[in-house]
């Protein structure tokens, strides 16, 4: 799940105060889980650019966070397996609780301001790099509300969702679409018969972000896309917030920046086509942890005087000026599989 787009909810009311502050009771309840296997978590070189240099940042939560010497990705190290990931998703209270209260609660908002445009994103993606009769895969599909989506575009011919994940799964079912109840690694397919895979917000929490893109290469026809999205740790919120950021929590492994995102997908067999950062609450994401006291501007006199001082006169020109500079915290990348 994304802060990013989060932000967007609490904005909306569709969550009330008690169901936020359950999710915070599961999300403790679920990072002790983690932790409490701690002794099984393995030492790994870059997720990006696979070198050993690294570099302590900081420890939080009881995870320490080290950055790549040679391309400055953050990453946590050690971290838990693929396996221990496997169960941790499959039983975490946290999803739990939003597949059964608070995606159904949200439901509606959250077709109308990220699905529909994550949807019409890929759609606008195809058509500008010439894909026609789409086969489209989501990995990750969650509670299914974008191949919903996808599907009531009429673009695709096809929509698959792979969703490992029980109650995710159950979901998709129910709404009908076409899911694979399995990891991406499992999934067999007659052919490369995909032509774009997307994956939002999801290779941030993978044991190897690697692993994904060979599996997508494998499945995915030469010239068809990826296209991911994930943070940008050099992006506003996260470099100003730091350690403070919400981004950085024990569900995200991985914190690339479109450079060392840009290496990793090249070195898996893809031409990238696209790197952007549409974000559009960093500057609001700063701004509330301000004014909710617990980050300060005090020292940093000019972001004061655009976040807080002149907000509603240069907030949202501030906002677009990061978007279109990959600036922001929120990003997307678009590669086609190499011929
Ligand atoms: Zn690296």
């Amino acid at each position: 799940m994304n802060n990013q787009e989060k932000e967007i909810f609490r904005e909306t009311d569709i969550r009330p105060d008690e169901m936020i502050e359950k999710q915070e009771a599961y999300i403790e309840a679920d990072r002790e889980k983690l932790l409490r296997q701690e002794k099984d978590f393995v030492e790994i070189s870059c997720p990006a650019c696979n070198s050993g240099g690294s570099e302590l940042i900081f420890v939080k939560n009881g995870l320490r966070y080290v950055t790549c010497k040679a391309c400055k990705t953050l990453y946590v190290n050690p971290r838990p397996t693929a396996e221990i990931l496997g169960k941790f998703y499959s039983e975490s209270a946290v999803y739990e609780y939003w597949n059964k209260s608070i995606y159904p609660a949200s439901d509606n908002a959250r077709r109308e301001f990220v699905f529909r445009p994550r949807v019409e994103k890929i759609v606008n993606f195809c058509k500008k790099y010439g894909l026609e009769n789409v086969a489209m895969m989501e990995i990750g599909a969650g509670y299914g509300t974008f191949c919903d989506e996808a599907r009531t575009s009429g673009f695709f011919k096809d929509v698959i969702a792979i969703e490992p994940t029980r109650a995710g799964a159950e979901s998709c079912r129910k709404k009908k679409i076409n899911v694979l109840e399995q990891p991406i690694e499992a999934v067999s397919l007659d052919s490369s018969v995909i032509d774009v895979i997307a994956s939002f917000e999801v290779i941030e929490h993978l044991f190897s972000p690697k692993e994904l893109l060979i599996n997508c290469s494998r499945l995915l026809r030469k010239g068809g896309l990826v296209v991911f999205s994930c943070p940008n740790i050099v992006g506003f919120d996260n470099l100003v917030l730091g350690s403070a950021s919400p981004t950085i929590d024990h569900e995200h492994l991985n914190y690339f920046n479109p450079h060392s995102l840009e290496h990793l997908v090249t070195t898996c067999g893809f031409n990238v086509l696209e790197i952007l950062t549409p974000g559009k609450l960093d500057a609001e994401i700063v701004r509330k942890q301000v004014l909710k006291g617990n980050y300060t501007l005090d020292d940093q006199s000019f972001l004061h005087h655009i976040l807080i001082e002149r907000w509603d006169e240069l907030g949202l020109n501030f906002q677009n000026f990061l978007a279109d500079n990959r600036l922001s915290s929120h990003m997307w990348i678009v590669a086609s599989k190499k011929g």
